[in-house]
């Protein structure tokens, strides 16, 4: 049903803009010209969330424009494209995405678009170490290498005239991943707690990876409210486990509720999905700094 919309709203804008460029022989040029330059002429890179959008442009630099299509601050997991969202796809000259399950959209875009522009599943060539349905790979920083190395290897194809800048950019921010996973090692060798009591269940990865134990209070993605028992068990949890800090990354309500009733104190872990702005390497350095508060 939505995906009959998404098709039908984009053939319509699409015959329309077809249209006025046909028709009008003389003013054609016109129209041309109040489309942005780089929607005729350079070719645009788009992505679906902050942290695809991030990690493209760790690649592209200012080489290529970048643009996402869920901007920061709005809710990426409920998302759903308008038909201007259709026709920018339709413009662009790749489409890149993080897959696993974490964009719903991106059928009824392809659908829309049909095989004129390539679409890329950033997150292909991870495998998870954890069997599980969280599609939040990318906090797990090797993850989130893998994802940028697929991410790069798309663009050189695409672009092989900047290949050789595309795969210097990749080079720094491969060691900048590594560094990164080898701070998570080191803090995690120290940390007295494994508990990780969050809001929104993002974390699955990367407490696999570092040892912790995530114990999430909502739904995985669709933010759903926990039953009166639900909260129940994570309040006696939280009590048995001397759980100090309860994390939240957008809505703090959950994690204040639980706080509240068990003396435990409040804290940010950043999902990066695109609550906030800012770069990977900087929202994970304070996410660790958050969890050794927490853990230590
Ligand atoms: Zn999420």
């Amino acid at each position: 049903m939505l995906k009959k919309f998404f098709s039908t709203a984009f053939f319509v804008i699409f015959a329309i803009f077809i249209t006025s460029c046909t028709t009008e022989n003389g003013a054609s040029s016109q129209n041309l010209a109040s489309v942005p330059a780089s929607e005729t002429e350079t070719p645009v890179i788009y992505t679906s969330f902050h942290a695809i959008h991030n990690f493209t442009q760790l690649v592209v630099q200012d080489i290529l424009p970048v643009r996402v299509l869920i901007t920061p601050g709005v809710e990426a997991h409920l998302w759903e494209p308008t038909a201007q969202d259709m026709v920018n796809i339709h413009y662009a000259a790749v489409f890149i995405y993080h897959g696993f399950g974490m964009e719903h959209f991106v059928d009824s875009i392809r659908a829309s678009v049909g095989g004129s522009v390539p679409f890329i599943e950033a997150s292909a060539n991870v495998t998870p170490a954890l069997q599980d349905a969280d599609p939040h790979l990318w906090l797990n920083p090797l993850y989130a290498l893998t994802i940028t190395e697929t991410i790069k290897n798309a663009l050189v194809q695409l672009f092989p005239e900047h290949s050789a800048a595309f795969e210097q950019n990749f080079e720094v921010a491969a060691e900048n991943f590594l560094a990164l996973d080898l701070a998570y090692q080191a803090a995690a060798a120290d940390f007295v707690r494994r508990d990780i009591v969050v809001s929104h269940g993002a974390f699955a990865h990367l407490a696999y990876a570092y040892n912790l134990n995530q114990v999430a209070i909502e739904g995985l993605d669709d933010h759903a409210d926990p039953s009166p028992a639900r909260m129940a068990e994570i309040i006696d949890f939280v009590q048995a486990n001397n759980v100090t800090t309860i994390f939240y990354d957008e809505d703090d309500t959950l994690a204040t509720a639980v706080a509240n009733a068990t003396g435990a104190s409040v804290a940010m872990l950043n999902t990066f999905e695109g609550l906030t702005a800012g770069d990977y390497f900087t929202v994970m350095y304070q996410n660790l700094q958050a969890l050794v508060l927490a853990l230590s």
